[in-house]
């Protein structure tokens, strides 16, 4: 079946096409420039998941802006269905890290909220923010606020004001980072289920490699800052994946190669690898720099 479903998305069109990507943001402090991506190339299929791992600071979440249309390239090139990217659009939607919630706001209003910022507001929404919510697992809570719910819980609404906008592409920024080990698990589980039923290509971007195993068709490694894609890795296991596939040789053979890759790209592993003296401007600069560090 997985198989089916790997040969399924490599045959399908471009969602996303990223082509000699650069980003630069001008530093506070001193107003140099900090080159974040540089030469990035990337290319998404409908109906693939694709994560993406690097060293914090390579520039995953920039890339993230870039293709939601909220941080335009210095250079290259970014098309989200075959049309340059100039801006946000209902085509795209973020799941962000810190949830992002209004306090104020229940979980249905909040679910809600993704709609509304899209003028897309009809006789229909009522039926379909309380779909979202149930598909997300969050029934009964529809007039909870908050405060009243737990990291993983709010994650869940985070994940449904995304989904009821029924967006092309789903872009996920650390979605699962700050809940507990057993919350994630299951969050995981239920993405995947999710993602089967509404099929939409994601980019998930995360910290933890066996998550990216886990999860993936493909596995993005980013090298250290300025971030371009160091090695692309098939991620050819079997599905549904569960904690019993993290006992697999294949699956610890995909997070060694991926561990390897990304132990390559630590910013303290670089500079032992290649004694720098003392030089402006190289990467021993970089001791000093707060935004390199892991
Ligand atoms: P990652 O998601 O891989 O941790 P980011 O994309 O968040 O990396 O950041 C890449 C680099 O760009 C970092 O050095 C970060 O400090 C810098 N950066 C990110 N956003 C901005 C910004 N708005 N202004 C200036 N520098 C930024």
């Amino acid at each position: 079946m997985h198989v089916a479903h790997q040969q399924d998305f490599r045959s399908r069109a471009l969602a996303v096409e990223a082509r000699g990507v650069s980003v630069e943001y001008e530093r506070t402090r001193d107003k140099s420039t900090l080159i974040a991506l540089e030469g990035f190339d990337l290319e998404v299929r409908e109906g693939e998941f694709l994560a993406i791992v690097g060293p914090s600071g390579c520039g995953k979440s920039t890339f993230l802006n870039v293709v939601a249309g909220l941080v335009p390239p210095a250079a290259g090139e970014i098309k989200v269905y075959g049309k340059p990217v100039t801006g946000p659009g209902p085509d795209r939607a973020v799941v962000f890290q810190d949830y992002a919630l209004m306090p104020w706001r229940t979980v249905e209003s909040n679910v809600r909220f993704g709609l509304e910022m899209q003028g897309r507001i009809d006789s229909d929404t009522g039926a379909k923010v309380a779909r979202y919510i149930k598909m997300v697992g969050l029934a009964g809570f529809e007039k909870s606020y908050p405060r009243e719910l737990s990291g993983g819980m709010r994650q869940r609404v985070g994940l449904a004001r995304a989904l009821v906008t029924e967006p092309r592409l789903l872009l996920m920024d650390e979605p699962f980072a700050a809940v507990d080990a057993m919350t994630r698990e299951l969050m995981q589980e239920e993405l995947t289920k999710i993602v089967a039923t509404t099929g939409q290509p994601i980019i998930f971007i995360t910290h933890g490699v066996d998550e990216a195993v886990t999860l993936a068709d493909r596995i993005a490694v980013v090298t250290n800052r300025p971030g371009r894609i160091k090695e692309i890795i098939d991620v050819d296991l079997p599905r549904p994946r569960s904690r019993a596939s993290r006992q697999l040789p294949e699956f610890q053979a995909l997070r060694d190669r991926v561990w390897q890759l990304l132990s390559e790209e630590h910013p303290e592993r670089a500079e032992l690898a290649q004694p720098v003296p003392a030089a402006v401007g190289g990467p021993a600069a970089r001791d000093n720099d707060p935004e390199t560090s892991v």
